[in-house]
């Protein structure tokens, strides 16, 4: 069976269905096709910092989470190593009303699907390969599904993740691995948890660990490591666990450990990190005739800075604005005019997609950079006073509106 339909969107992760609802705000309706049979909310939660909140605002859904999640005003960094504690101040230059807030992914992906309409997303549909071919004097996308149908498209976006079948069409490199792995978690505390809205840190010789309040009840904690994930553990979330409170985390604060031992078992995963080397991504076909990327299928990053789900809400108010504005000028969905928006739009992320991934690889770098004594002095002395600063700054971006 062939269909043809404007705009295809393959994946209904964060990037998938931010773009999917940034389209809809400009008029143009888009199919999402994803391969499980729901939405998928691995990892538990993430934590938005304003230049995400900017991105939601323009989608138009930023207040149903802030009228669930509190910002995070400061944070602490503990080096385990010598016990000195550095404060964080999140407030920035810009207003602390939209300062970094962490959400449970579950909540964001509702909240993006529900302005969706219901026929708009495609479960368990599986992409297991892409063509463009010549329609009418122009390039359409052709997409292939696994239980053997085909849907053609005017416009194809990959929003398909860090495996992307859309980036390798583009040319685009496989991810590598950086050489680091992260556990994250969910503590559930049903009586409440009684902690202040902050983001804790703990710093140690190849690990990195910290936990931030969501709600009164749940607490979101995270371990990296410069282990890599173990695939004895997969499916064993009581192993993980132990495996953090007994090894990883022996000598953290009791106060973390207990978070651990609080964890709902059914949010714990543990994954290797990767990312795309930034020249690939700089030097790179983000965009080829009717197709693009959008979200970790373009940026894939680790997440040092949090910034690779931030971004993702970015690349879809971006790519919506090209897109609308495409479709004003030409009074409708031109194949021929939309290869244009997609390369101006490719254009436009580039820099950003690759100053991300830099800047979080050397954030990652330095903060596991081990017992070096060099290293410390650079982590301790210079990058947590005064570069940190100057990279975290790309969480004040603002991507600008929809029209
Ligand atoms: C440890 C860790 C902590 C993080 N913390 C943060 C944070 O605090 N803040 C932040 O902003 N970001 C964070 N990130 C990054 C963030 O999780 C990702 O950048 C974000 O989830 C990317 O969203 P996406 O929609 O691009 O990709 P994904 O979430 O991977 O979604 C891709 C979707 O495509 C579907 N799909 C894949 N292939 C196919 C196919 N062939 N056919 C159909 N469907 C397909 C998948 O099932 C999935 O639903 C973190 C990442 C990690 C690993």
């Amino acid at each position: 069976m062939e269909m043809m339909g404007d705009i295809v969107i393959v994946g209904a992760g964060i990037a998938g269905l931010a773009t999917a609802v940034a389209l809809k705000r400009v008029g143009v309706k888009a199919l999402v096709l994803e391969r499980s049979d729901e939405l998928r909310a691995a990892g538990a939660a993430l934590t938005l910092f304003p230049n995400a909140w900017l991105a939601l605002d323009a989608l138009g859904v930023s207040h149903k989470l802030t009228s669930i999640y509190a910002p995070s005003i400061k944070g602490y960094v503990t080096n385990l190593g010598t016990g000195a504690i550095q404060e964080i101040s999140y407030s920035g230059a810009k207003s602390d009303a939209i300062g970094p807030r962490s959400v449970h992914r579950k909540a964001l992906l509702r909240a993006l699907a529900e302005e969706l309409p219901s026929d708009s997303i495609r479960f368990s549909c599986k992409i297991t390969a892409i063509e463009a071919q010549e329609h009418e004097g122009s390039s359409i996308a052709v997409v292939h599904i696994e239980d053997g149908n085909v849907i053609k498209a005017k416009v194809l976006v990959g929003c398909d993740g860090v495996h992307s079948i859309v980036a390798s069409w583009l040319g685009l490199p496989p991810v590598v691995h950086s050489g680091r792995s992260a556990v994250r978690g969910l503590a559930v505390f049903p009586q409440g948890h009684g902690l202040k809205q902050e983001v804790q840190q703990f710093v140690g010789a190849g690990t990195r660990a910290g936990f931030i309040p969501l709600t009164d009840n749940d607490i979101y904690w995270f371990l990296t490591c410069t282990s890599p994930a173990r695939d004895s553990f997969l499916g064993d979330p009581k192993a993980i666990q132990r495996e953090v409170i007994e090894n990883y985390a022996k000598d953290f604060p009791e106060l973390y450990l207990d978070i651990v031992e609080h964890s709902d078992l059914s949010t714990l995963s543990w994954a290797p990190l990767m990312f795309r080397q930034p020249w690939k991504v700089a030097l790179g076909n983000l965009s080829k005739q009717n197709i693009t990327v959008a979200g970790d299928a373009m940026h894939p990053m680790t997440p040092d800075l949090g910034q690779g789900g931030c971004s993702a809400l970015e690349d879809a108010v971006v790519l919506g604005r090209h897109i609308g504005a495409c479709v004003l000028q030409n009074g409708g969905l031109v194949p021929r005019e939309v290869t244009k928006a997609l390369s101006d739009y490719a254009g436009e992320r580039r820099w950003r997609a690759t100053w991300l991934i830099a800047g979080s690889f050397l954030s990652g770098w330095v903060q596991h950079g081990g017992s070096m004594w060099g290293l410390k002095f650079f982590r301790d002395a210079i990058f947590y006073k005064f570069l940190f600063r100057r990279i975290a700054s790309v969480v004040h971006y603002d991507c600008g509106k929809l029209a």
